[in-house]
């Protein structure tokens, strides 16, 4: 696949994932949040798709840390900037020419200190950090997907320490994190475009 082709399948296939799931991110994010996760993700991803032609024909580096900013500067909730950061972060690790595992640590590293965060927090690094290590151990699609199901399911009977969850306490055990399951569906939407799906 040239980098034009799986930079324009990415963004079809993330955006599609998102718009599709909007609704159920919005429920998850109504019961432990304020409710916008849905909206705002899917705000996000269709500004990329919006500029997908100009996206399309750059350096994959080039092209992660423009979607990247693309999110934080249209996505106005936490989300954006996490998600936005970790993906600039990425495009510049892919155009310093680093290997994958770099880039993935390098992603994750970002969001890490965007959100002044670590897994354990029940957030999208419960999702994250477990996938980057499932790949820095050498494991295959089938274990990241694993690793990104397992992550969200690790959320629910977590307690939050960051983010709007955490204003609720106790109250935010028992429910899913809405940022978990939008990595999840981010992740598995990367491994469908790899596997040619
Ligand atoms: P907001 O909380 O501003 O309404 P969203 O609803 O779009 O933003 O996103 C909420 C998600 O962002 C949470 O479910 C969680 O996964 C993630 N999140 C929030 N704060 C942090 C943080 N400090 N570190 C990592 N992730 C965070
Ligand atoms: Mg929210």
């Amino acid at each position: 696949m040239s980098d034009e082709t799986l930079i324009r399948n990415l963004i079809a296939r993330t955006c599609d994932t998102i718009a599709a799931h909007a609704d159920e991110l919005g429920e998850l994010d109504r019961a432990i949040g304020d409710g916008d996760h849905g909206l705002s993700m899917n705000r996000g991803f269709d500004a990329i798709a919006a500029v997908a032609d100009e996206i399309a024909v750059l350096d994959l580096g080039a092209a992660l840390q423009k979607a990247g900013m693309t999110l934080v500067m249209k996505v106005g909730g936490a989300s954006g900037p996490l998600y936005g950061s970790g993906l600039m972060a990425m495009g510049k690790a892919v155009a310093e020419g680093s290997d994958p595992g770099v880039m993935l640590e390098a992603g994750v590293g970002a969001v890490k200190a965007r959100g002044k965060s670590e897994a354990g927090a029940k957030t999208m690094l419960d999702v994250l950090v477990p996938v980057a290590s499932a790949f820095a151990a050498g494991g295959g699609i089938v274990e990241i997907r694993a690793a990104a199901a397992e992550g969200l399911e690790s959320t629910r009977n977590m307690l939050a320490t960051k983010g709007r969850a955490a204003f609720l306490g106790e109250r935010s055990i028992g429910h899913l994190d809405p940022g978990a399951r939008s990595s999840v569906l981010l992740i598995e939407a990367v491994c469908d475009v790899l596997e040619g799906k």
